[in-house]
């Protein structure tokens, strides 16, 4: 996306439990840096995560990633499950096991609730293996009048691990 064109930033929740995770957030963060109309500006480090909601399943991978992007949080959602698709993710059952999950967490200040897309993600505020990320990138972000900060130091961290320092773990050498 060329620099100087108005754009919005876009936080990212990324996460899988199937395969290879990290090679797939690495493929969904590829795919975003090279469209047209996005580019992505800093990614966390990688977590390890128990699983949350249905707790019987392979632990997970997550990090968080800010992306610049012109396009309308609609298409961005689009885009978002495309890639998951593309990543054969296929949806058994809720909060169940996947090869990629790639959530919209907060789109600029805009507040969106219809039937396809709720932003800010109504589910972060609670959920360490997303704060945890979230803050690495944007920890001074502003949800519901809270920072980042202050939602995670009231969230439940167990378990949850830090699996590398670097913040390039996408960047293909
Ligand atoms: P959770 O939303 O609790 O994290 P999940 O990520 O496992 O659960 P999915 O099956 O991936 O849920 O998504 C179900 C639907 O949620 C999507 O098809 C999408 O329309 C909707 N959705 C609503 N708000 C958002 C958002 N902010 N980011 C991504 N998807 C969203
Ligand atoms: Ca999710
Ligand atoms: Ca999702």
């Amino acid at each position: 996306m060329p620099a100087n064109e108005p754009h919005v930033t876009a936080y990212l929740g990324l996460g899988g439990n199937i395969g290879d995770p990290v090679a797939a957030m690495t493929e969904a963060l590829y795919h975003l840096d090279e469209h047209r109309d996005c580019s992505v500006s800093t990614v966390s480090r990688l977590y390890r995560t128990p699983p949350w909601g249905n707790t019987d399943q392979a632990w997970f991978f997550n990090a968080a990633a800010a992306i610049h992007t012109t396009l309308a949080p609609h298409p961005l959602l689009d885009l978002c499950l495309d890639i998951e698709r593309s990543m054969k993710r296929i949806r058994a059952e809720r909060w169940g096991p996947r090869t990629l999950d790639m959530d919209i967490l907060a789109y600029g200040d805009v507040s969106v609730t219809d039937e396809r897309l709720t932003l800010p993600h109504p589910r972060m505020k609670d959920r360490a293996f997303v704060l945890m990320p979230l803050a690495d990138i944007a920890p001074d972000l502003v949800l519901e009048g809270r920072a980042v900060t202050a939602w995670l130091s009231d969230a439940d961290r167990a378990g949850i691990e830090v699996a590398g320092q670097q913040r390039d773990w996408w960047r293909k050498s």
